[in-house]
């Protein structure tokens, strides 16, 4: 599984962190960090659950 963040589309909410926080983190800046670009199938519904709630559609999962 791939997970593509677009940084320039991030407001920096933190719903992907909460919902994934073994893939996403809000780093310093303010903007969603990848830890994780290609996790294991274990994390595709959490990875799932952030790429909805995500309010700028800055994340997208490829399987
Ligand atoms: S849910 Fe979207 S807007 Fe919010 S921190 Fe994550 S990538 Fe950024």
């Amino acid at each position: 599984m791939q997970v593509i963040l677009e940084v320039d589309k991030c407001i920096g909410s933190g719903s992907c962190e909460m919902l994934a926080p073994e893939v996403f983190r809000v780093g310093e800046s303010g903007l969603a960090e990848l830890l994780d670009a290609s996790p294991g199938s274990d994390m595709e519904s959490q990875c799932r659950a952030a790429e909805e709630s995500c309010p700028t559609q800055a994340i997208q999962i490829e399987v």
